[in-house]
C-alpha cells in the first residue's frame, strides 16, 4: 500500500502540473491573440461590454477545456481507477464532470462579468471585487450542503438510530447543535471515506459517506465527526472565510498592478478593455497558485487543533489512531510526504505527523 500511495501521488503531481502548464500556455496564447492593433473598439456601456466578456470567456474557457481534456480524463478517471480509488462507470463519471464544469463555468461567467463591471466603474475596483467575492464565498459555504452536495450525491437520513443518537449527543456535548445526520452514496463512485459537518447555522448538518459506515467502527466514526465538530466549535469556517477574504484582497490588488502593467504591453484600451481578459485570467491563476500554500499552512494548523478538540472530547486514543490508519489506507494517502511537499500542497498535516503530534502532546489522554 505504501508504494502504491507513493506512485499514485507522483503521477498525480506530474499530470496535474502538466495540466496547469497547458492551461497557462492556452491563456498565454489568448493574451498574444488578443493583443495587437486590429481590434474592434471597446464597448463603453453595460450590455455591449457584458456581451463581449461573455464571448471572450466562452472562447477562452472552451479552448482551455479542449486542450486539457485528455489530461483531465487521465488525472480524474484513469489514474484513480488504476489505483483502485474509483469504480464509477465512465458515463456517470462524465455526467458528474459535465455538471461540475457547468457549475464552475457559470460561476466564472458571473465572476468575470462582475469584475469587468467594476473595472469599468472605479479605479478601486479591487476593493469592491474582494468584498463581493468574500460575500460569494460565504454564500457558497451556506448553500453547499443544500444545493451542491445533492447534485453529486443522493443524501438520505441515517437509518441507524443508535449511531444517530450517539452522534447528535456528541454534537450537543461539543456545543455545536446540528440539524441531523445524513448519508451520501459515495460507495457508488469510490471506496474513499469521509465525514463532515457542513453548512452554517440553519443549514448545519452531519454528512457521512456510506463508505465510512461500512468500513469504520462506531468509535472511529465518532472520532471523525468529533474532529469535524471541532472545526465548528473553533469557528474554523469563519476563520477560513476571513483568510480567503484577506487573500482575495491581496490577489485583486496585485491583479490591479499587473493589469496596469500589461495594458501598454498588450495594447489594451484601458483597464476595462475585455481584450485583457486572458491576461487577467492568467494573472489570477498564478496568484491563486502563490496564495494556496498560505491557505494550506493555516489549514494545517486548524486541522491539528481540531484533532486536539476531538481527543479531548472523545478521550479515545485507539479510535483516533484507527480512524487515521483507515482513512490513510482507503484514501491512499502518503503517510509521510517530504517536508516541502507537505508545506506546499497539504491542507492537513500528514497522517504520521498527526499521530506523532498527539503522542508528543502533554496533558492529552494518550497511552497508545
Ligand atoms: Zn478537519
Amino acid at each position: 500500500m505504501g508504494n502504491g500511495a507513493r506512485a499514485y501521488h507522483r503521477w498525480r503531481l506530474i499530470l496535474s502540473g502538466a495540466r496547469l502548464g497547458v492551461t497557462a500556455l492556452v491563456l498565454a496564447l489568448g493574451v498574444w491573440a488578443a493583443a495587437g492593433p486590429a481590434r474592434p473598439p471597446v464597448p463603453a456601456h453595460w450590455p455591449g461590454l457584458a456581451l463581449v466578456v461573455l464571448i471572450e470567456l466562452a472562447i477562452l474557457g472552451f479552448a482551455v477545456q479542449l486542450a486539457t481534456a485528455p489530461l483531465s480524463v487521465i488525472v480524474g478517471y484513469e489514474l484513480p481507477r488504476r489505483f483502485g480509488l474509483l469504480h464509477q462507470p465512465w458515463r456517470r463519471w462524465l455526467a458528474d464532470r459535465a455538471k461540475g464544469l457547468a457549475i464552475s463555468g457559470l460561476l466564472a461567467l458571473v465572476a468575470f462579468e462582475v469584475l469587468y463591471a467594476l473595472l469599468r466603474s472605479t479605479p478601486r475596483w479591487w476593493v469592491a471585487a474582494a468584498a463581493i467575492f468574500f460575500a460569494g464565498y460565504v454564500l457558497q459555504t451556506a448553500v453547499a450542503p443544500v444545493w451542491l452536495f445533492p447534485l453529486f450525491y443522493r443524501l438520505t437520513p441515517l437509518r441507524d438510530t443508535g449511531l444517530q443518537d450517539r452522534l447528535l449527543t456528541l454534537a450537543r456535548r461539543a456545543g455545536v447543535p446540528v440539524l441531523g445526520v445524513w448519508v451520501g452514496d459515495q460507495s457508488r463512485k469510490s471506496r474513499t471515506a469521509n465525514g463532515t459537518v457542513a453548512g452554517l447555522g440553519r443549514t448545519r448538518r452531519m454528512i457521512l459517506w456510506d463508505t465510512l459506515l461500512t468500513q469504520f467502527t462506531p468509535d472511529e466514526i465518532e472520532f471523525v465527526l468529533a474532529h469535524e465538530l471541532g472545526h465548528h466549535a473553533h469557528g474554523d469556517v469563519r476563520r477560513m472565510l476571513a483568510l480567503q477574504g484577506a487573500l482575495a484582497l491581496g490577489k485583486f490588488w496585485l491583479a490591479d498592478r499587473f493589469l496596469r502593467l500589461g495594458g501598454p504591453l498588450w495594447g489594451l484600451g484601458g483597464l476595462a478593455d475585455p481584450a485583457g481578459l486572458p491576461w487577467l485570467a492568467l494573472v489570477l491563476m498564478v496568484l491563486g497558485l502563490v496564495a494556496a500554500p498560505i491557505a494550506n499552512a493555516y489549514s494545517r494548523r486548524i486541522e491539528a487543533e481540531a484533532d486536539d478538540f476531538a481527543l479531548a472530547l472523545t478521550q479515545n486514543v485507539p479510535a483516533f489512531r484507527g480512524a487515521l490508519d483507515r482513512l490513510a489506507a482507503l484514501n491512499l494517502s502518503k503517510r509521510r510526504p517530504s517536508r516541502l511537499e507537505e508545506l506546499l500542497l497539504y491542507t492537513h498535516p500528514s497522517v504520521d505527523r498527526r499521530i506523532a503530534r498527539q503522542l508528543a502532546a502533554p496533558g492529552l489522554p494518550l497511552r497508545p
